[in-house]
C-alpha cells in the first residue's frame, strides 16, 4: 500500500471522525446517512465548505470499489450544499491528496470554496 492511501493502522482519530461522532462542534450545513458537510474554521474564500464521508476514507487515492456508491454520492451532494449556499454563480471543488497535494486532514474531504474568482493556476 503507497504512503499516499494508506489506512490510519494505529486508530488514530482525526478531528473530522471527532466532528462525524459530535465529540468537537462544527457549523454544519448538511448531513445525510452517508456524508457531512460543515464550515472550515480556516476559510480560505468568502464561503469555504468541507464535505467529508461518514466512512473513514482517507482520502480520493483511498477508494475502493465496494465506495463506487459512497464516491457518486458525494459528488452529487456537492451541488445540493452549493444549492443551500446560494453558490450556484460559481464554485470550487477541490480535493487534497497525500504531502504533495497538500492534504493535513487523513480523512477524505472535498472542499468547496466560494464567493469570489478564484484564481488558476492554484499556488
Ligand atoms: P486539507 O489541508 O486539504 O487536509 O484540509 C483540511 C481542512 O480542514 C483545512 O482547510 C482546515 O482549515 C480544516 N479544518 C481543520 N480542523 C477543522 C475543524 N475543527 N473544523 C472545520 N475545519 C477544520
Amino acid at each position: 500500500m503507497s504512503e499516499m492511501n494508506k489506512s490510519r493502522e494505529d486508530g488514530e482519530t482525526t478531528i473530522f471522525k471527532k466532528i462525524i461522532d459530535g465529540e468537537i462542534p462544527a457549523e454544519i450545513v448538511y448531513q445525510d446517512d452517508l456524508c457531512l458537510a460543515f464550515h472550515d474554521v480556516s476559510p480560505q474564500a468568502p464561503i469555504h465548505v468541507l464535505l467529508i464521508p461518514k466512512k473513514e476514507i482517507v482520502n480520493v487515492a483511498g477508494f475502493s470499489q465496494d465506495d463506487t456508491h459512497l464516491a457518486g454520492h458525494l459528488m452529487l451532494t456537492v451541488d445540493k450544499v452549493a444549492k443551500l449556499l446560494n453558490i450556484e454563480n460559481g464554485y470550487r471543488v477541490v480535493a487534497n491528496c497525500g504531502a504533495d497535494g497538500g492534504q493535513s486532514v487523513d480523512h477524505l474531504h472535498l472542499h468547496i470554496l466560494a464567493g469570489r474568482a478564484l484564481a488558476w493556476p492554484p499556488g
